[in-house]
Parts: C-alpha cells; structure tokens; sequence
C-alpha cells in the first residue's frame, strides 16, 4: 500500500483564498476589516518566524494586523496592560500572544487577560470551556482543527472510528481529542506515561501524533490502512552539516502501510495558520453581529 499524501499546503491555500473572498465581500458590504493583534515578546526565532508568517498570511487574505514586540525583559504588567488596551480597540478582533513567554511573564496571567470574544487561538478558560462542555460559541484551537479539515479531506464520516491521540498537551491533544470525541470516535489519549505505547497505536483507525519527539512512531505502530496525521516539528541534523525538519512520524516507512498521511513540513503547520485567519473572521462577524460566513 501506498499512502494518499494529504496536501496540507493546498489545502491551506484553497481555505486561506475562501477567507480572502469573504473578507472582501465584508469590506465592500459592512465596512469591515476583520482585524489580528499579535504579541511577540522577545527573540525566540521559531516565534519570529511563526508571527512573521502570520501576519504575512493575515495581509494576503485581506486582514488587518497589527504586531506589538516587546523586549525579552517586559515586565508582565505591561504586556497584561497592552492586552487591555487591545481588548478595548474597535480594529482588533482578534488577539494572540505568540507563546512561549519569558520566565517573569506568566501565560496563565496573560490569556485569562484576553477578551474571550477575541481569544483566537482559543486558549481562554471560557473558550475550553465552550468546547469541553459542548456548548456553542467556542472559539477552538487553530491546529487541531487544522488537523481536522485534514482528516475530512480523505475520510468525512469518522463515526465509530478508534482515534489515538498521542500527547495531551492544552493547545493540541486535549482539544483534538475533543474534536474527534465530537465526531463520534472512541477516543484515547496516550502520553509519555502511557503503558506499551506502540500496542495502543496499532489499534488506532486515526493517529494523531502530537509529541515533539523526531520520528518516533515507527512502521509497525500502525495499523494497516490507518490514516496518520503528523503534528511534530522537529529540527534533525540533515547530515550534511545542516538541518532539516521532521515530524514524530518515521514518514517514509509509514507511507507503506497507512491509507493516508500528513508531510512535515507541508501537513499540518500551513493548516494552524489558516484556522488562525478563519477565527479571527468569525470572531470579527461575531463582535459585529453578522451571521458567521460559510468558509
Ligand atoms: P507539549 O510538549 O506541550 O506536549 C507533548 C506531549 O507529548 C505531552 O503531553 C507528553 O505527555 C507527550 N509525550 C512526550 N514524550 C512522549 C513519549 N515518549 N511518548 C508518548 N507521549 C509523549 O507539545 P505540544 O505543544 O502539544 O506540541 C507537540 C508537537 O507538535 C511539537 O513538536 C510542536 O512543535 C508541534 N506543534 C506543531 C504545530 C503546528 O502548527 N504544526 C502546532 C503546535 C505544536
């Protein structure tokens, strides 16, 4: 068997273009321009790069962004302060602290500061809330609903299906668990203290490999047919004196046996991205009281 490659750079690029769309038609029929504030504190280069990038893909869909950086040494009065601020602004719909924050910062502290209504990467209590609790009106974490689209993209009807969430951290595998418990999956979650972690993820129908661990789910822990998504990013020498990124998935023994299976890079990483722009649109419509657009 050879697995289906799921695209997640195309898929990303056709659900970033519908978000373009409509934003357009929202400028043009509402005067509105949804809007992302994103907060950088200090120089941690995967953040840079992660908020560079954000806000590049906000400005090609047609989004206003704004971003604050703050100096490495912020106190954490200041940040919570200009999250205020930005809390109360008309042209902020959106606001999202890039993480990981400094040691004197505490993130607990800064994102019960953000406006639930404006909390896009879904991080607030009130948000979890909604989510755990199925009620509506959660705005819901970026990757693994990037995660999702991608499963919907080889299979729609996840019904039945045994899901194996590998890691339980608050912005991936507890939500993404939820997600899929939502879908109707019987659902586990395994970590690093779970017993015979191969056993439990060759019963998976859906995998979800969501540890930061390069390439760590081998061949063998999968069962035939499955369908592999794959949220690591890791950074390994590429032997030749330089580096390369690999996901937590060993990708090319996988692809012999799983029925599809998510690249890194071009899987999961551009999908987190677009979710990101789709909350800040449906938190802007939300705030307006605008019916929330189909994209
Ligand atoms: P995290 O460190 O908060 O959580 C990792 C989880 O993995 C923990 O729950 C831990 O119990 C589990 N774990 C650790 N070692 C294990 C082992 N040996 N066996 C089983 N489980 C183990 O990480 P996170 O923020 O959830 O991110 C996980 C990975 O996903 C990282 O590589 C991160 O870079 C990546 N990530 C990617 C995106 C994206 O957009 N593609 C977004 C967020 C995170």
């Amino acid at each position: 068997m050879t697995a289906t490659v799921i695209d997640g750079k195309a898929i990303a690029a056709a659900l970033v273009a519908g978000i373009a769309k409509t934003v357009e038609r929202l400028v043009l029929t509402q005067r509105l321009t949804p809007g992302l504030a994103v907060v950088l504190i200090g120089d941690n280069p995967a953040s840079t790069v992660y908020v560079r990038n954000k806000v590049k893909q906000c400005e090609l869909a047609g989004l206003r962004s704004q971003l604050h950086h703050l100096p490495a040494d912020v106190r954490e009065d200041d940040v919570i302060n200009l999250v205020r601020g930005l809390n109360g602004r008309d042209d902020v719909h959106g606001i999202l602290v890039q993480l990981p924050l400094p040691p004197q910062v505490r993130a607990a502290a800064v994102i019960e500061t953000i406006d639930p209504a404006k909390d896009v990467d879904g991080f607030h209590v009130v948000n979890v809330g909604r989510l755990f609790g199925g009620l509506p009106g959660a705005l819901v974490p970026c990757t693994p609903q990037g995660c999702l689209h991608l499963i919907f993209s080889v299979r729609r009807d996840l019904s039945g299906l045994a899901a194996v969430v590998i890691g339980r951290s608050s912005i991936v595998g507890k939500p993404m668990a939820q997600l899929l418990l939502d879908e109707n999956c019987t659902v586990t979650i395994a970590h690093s203290r779970s017993a015979d972690l191969p056993a439990i993820c060759r019963g998976a129908d859906l995998l979800i490999a969501a540890v930061g661990r390069p390439q760590m789910v081998r061949q063998d822990w999968i069962k035939p047919g499955a369908i592999v998504i794959d949220v690591g990013i890791n950074r390994v020498a590429d032997g030749r004196g330089g580096s390369r990124l690999v996901g937590d998935v060993d990708f090319a023994a996988a692809l012999t046996v799983a029925s599809a299976i998510t690249p890194v890079p071009g899987g999961v990483g551009p999908m987190t991205v677009a979710l990101l722009l789709r909350n800040t649109l449906i938190a802007a419509c939300r705030q307006r009281g605008i019916d929330e657009p189909e994209v």
